[in-house]
C-alpha cells in the first residue's frame, strides 16, 4: 500500500504526522503561497514523471518574494525533496505535489513582516480534474486585481475568489467558470489559463490581465509554435469573442489541456473540440508522460522503491 510522505519542519515524515497548530498565521489569514506539480504515471517505464518541477519551484520563489516569505531551501534542494517524497510514497498512479511556503508563527495580527516562514511539501493521488471537454459560463465574480491581491502570486487566500467562481459555475450546471478582470476582459478560469483560436491565431490574455502566469500555458504555447507553427498573440479578449471563436481551451496543472465546447450556452465552433485543441492535447499528453524524446527534459523521473 502506498504511504504518502511529506516534507514538514525540515524533515521527511509520514503525511499523517504533518500537522499545524490552529493559531498558525497562514491558517488564520491566508498568508501562504503554494504550487501544484503533477507527477504523471507511465506504466511502461514504471515511473512517475514530475512535470516542469523546477519552473514550479521557481514560481514558488517569486510568489514567496511577493508575500515576504523566506524559503528555507534552494530550488535544487526542493527538487530533490520532491523526488524523494514521490519515491518513498510508492504511488503507481498520477499524483499531485503540493509545495507551500507559509507564515508559520502561531500568533494573531494581520501583517506580512516580523513573522517566521516555513516550507512544506505533500503528495496526494490526483486523477482528472475536469471532464474531457468543458462547458463554461462567465462568472459573476471578477478576478482579483493586482491592486488588491496579486494573482501573479499563487497565494492561498486568493483561492477564495476561485472557490466562489467555481462553486457558482458548478451549482449552475457548468464545469468551470471563466472570470473577467476588473476592466471586463477575459482573465482566466478558477484554476486555469484560457486561450482561443480565431482566424488561425492562438490568442491569450496578457500577463497584465490578472492571470497566474501558467506553466502549462507556457508549455502549450511552445508546442503550438514548434510543432504546429502557430504563433501566440497576447492581447485583451472580450467575453463575446469567446462566443465567436473557432476554438477555446483551458490549461493548468490540474486541468491539463481541456477543450471548452460551450460558453454561456453557446457552442464553441461546432460544439466539439476543434482541430488545434485536439492536436495540442495529443502532443501534450505524450509530453507530460515522458513519451516525447524532444521534451524529455521537462520530465523528472521518480521511481517507486518501496518494499513489496
Ligand atoms: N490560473 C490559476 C488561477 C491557477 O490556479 C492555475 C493552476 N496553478 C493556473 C492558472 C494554471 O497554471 P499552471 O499551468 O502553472 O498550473
Amino acid at each position: 500500500m502506498p504511504t504518502p510522505y511529506a516534507y514538514f519542519r525540515g524533515e521527511l515524515v509520514p503525511l499523517e504526522d504533518a500537522k499545524i497548530g490552529v493559531m498558525t498565521h497562514a491558517f488564520n489569514y491566508g498568508t501562504a503561497v503554494f504550487e501544484g506539480i503533477r507527477g504523471n504515471w507511465n506504466p511502461d517505464d514504471q515511473t512517475i514523471y514530475l512535470f516542469r518541477m523546477r519552473e514550479h519551484f521557481e514560481r514558488l520563489q517569486q510568489s514567496a518574494k511577493i508575500l515576504m516569505l523566506d524559503m528555507r531551501d534552494s530550488v535544487d534542494r526542493l527538487c530533490e525533496l520532491a523526488v524523494e517524497i514521490v519515491e518513498r510514497s510508492g504511488y503507481e498512479e498520477d499524483v499531485y505535489l503540493r509545495p507551500m511556503v507559509y507564515k508559520s508563527t502561531e500568533a494573531l495580527g494581520v501583517r506580512l513582516h516580523n513573522l517566521e516562514s516555513d516550507t512544506l511539501i505533500f503528495v496526494t493521488p490526483f486523477p482528472a480534474y475536469l471532464p474531457e471537454s468543458a462547458r463554461c459560463h462567465t462568472s459573476s465574480w471578477r478576478r482579483v486585481d493586482d491592486t488588491g491581491i496579486p494573482p501573479r502570486a499563487k497565494v492561498t487566500g486568493i483561492y477564495v475568489n476561485s472557490a466562489l467562481a467555481k462553486t457558482e459555475a458548478n451549482l449552475n450546471g457548468f464545469d468551470e467558470a471563466i472570470m473577467l478582470n476588473a476592466d471586463g476582459h477575459v482573465s482566466e478560469g478558477s484554476g486555469e489559463n484560457i486561450f482561443m483560436i480565431r482566424h488561425g491565431k492562438l490568442i491569450a490574455p496578457t500577463p497584465a490581465d490578472n492571470v497566474l502566469e501558467g506553466i502549462t500555458a507556457k508549455t502549450v504555447v511552445q508546442l503550438a509554435q514548434e510543432e504546429l507553427g502557430v504563433e501566440l498573440i497576447e492581447r485583451a479578449i472580450d467575453r463575446t469573442e469567446l462566443y465567436v471563436a473557432d476554438e477555446v481551451f483551458m490549461t493548468g496543472t490540474a486541468a491539463h489541456l481541456t477543450p471548452v465546447v460551450e460558453v454561456d450556452r453557446r457552442p464553441v465552433g461546432d460544439g466539439t473540440p476543434g482541430p488545434v485543441s485536439r492536436r495540442l492535447s495529443a502532443l501534450f499528453f505524450d509530453v507530460i508522460r515522458g513519451k516525447n524524446a524532444r521534451y524529455r527534459d521537462w520530465c523528472t523521473p521518480a521511481r517507486v522503491r518501496v518494499a513489496r
